[in-house]
């Protein structure tokens, strides 16, 4: 049974596509990776030289951490596996990132200066902290590789969930209305024939059944595939939608590898 992916939608930042063919445990397994095993980089630590500005120290550190950093999978590692540096820090684990500001004036993600310039803020706009006019900001962040399932700081995809393909079928309506008005996505139109779902719409149904529940003559009956999903995704920046969905697919194969090896060492 070969797994087969149709795209609904793609863009730089979210998708939706449909899987079929695929278990619900493999469907979870990249839903976990996305959003707790792919690593992304993140400030960990920040030297703060000069902070006049309203914010403490730490509500600062906790800002900057929260910015999603463009991340680059191929040239950094987690530090904690680092093996050049052995998690001491070093160009394959950690990124520089400078800001030296004063006011008047709001301080934005933009302002960061990365030692790497592949590697910059995923949004350029992103307001750090208001300067009023003699207010100081001059930091030195340290940014590493971590996974979401270790901080929010490193969770890479948001929003990422999935549901069972939809079947609705429709037999020996009275086109009495009811599951229209009940239905929350608004898909099921009546006719004079009876009511309808149009195939592009089926896929919207949230499986909440209560267009069954008034039906009084149970002529509308809705049920799913077991094997096929819809997934809907967004990331945070840190990479591209297609990118992340990727990494979750090769930390799920880099698994399976994993336990093949020690099976195959028995
Ligand atoms: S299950 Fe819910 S969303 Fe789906 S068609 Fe029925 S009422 Fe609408
Ligand atoms: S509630 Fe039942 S009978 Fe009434 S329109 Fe819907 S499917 Fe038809
Ligand atoms: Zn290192």
């Amino acid at each position: 049974m070969t797994m087969e992916v149709d795209i609904l939608e793609l863009s730089d930042r979210s998708a939706k596509f449909v899987l079929s063919k695929a278990t619900t445990a493999f469907a979870n397994g990249i839903r976990r990776a996305m959003i707790a095993d792919v690593p992304t980089l993140a400030i960990e630590y920040v030297n703060l030289y000069d902070n006049t500005s309203v914010l403490y120290d730490e509500q600062l550190a906790l800002r900057l951490s929260l910015i999603p950093l463009v991340t680059d999978i191929e040239t950094y590692m987690p530090q904690a596996e680092c093996e050049i540096c052995g998690g001491e820090g070093c160009p394959a684990c950690e990124v520089s990132l400078t800001l030296s500001a004063e006011g008047p004036g709001i301080v934005h993600s933009r302002d960061l200066i990365s030692s790497d310039p592949k590697i910059q803020p995923a949004d350029p706009n992103v307001p750090i902290v208001e300067l009023k006019k003699g207010q100081k900001l001059v930091l030195e962040a340290i940014a590493h590789m971590g996974y979401g399932r270790d901080s929010v700081k490193w969770q890479a995809g948001v929003a990422c969930g999935y549901k069972n393909v939809p079947i609705i079928t429709i037999e020996n309506c009275d086109a009495c209305g009811h599951c229209a008005a009940e239905c929350p996505k608004s898909i099921i139109r009546v006719e004079e024939a009876g009511a309808r779902v149009a195939e592009d719409d089926v896929i919207r149904c949230s499986l909440c059944r209560l267009c069954e529940q008034v039906c009084d003559i149970n002529a509308i009956k809705v049920d799913f595939y077991e094997n096929a999903f819809v997934f809907t995704m967004e990331s945070d920046g840190s990479y591209t939608a297609k990118d992340l969905v990727l990494n979750a697919t090769n930390v799920v194969k880099g698994k399976a590898e994993g336990l093949l090896a020690i099976l195959n060492q028995l």
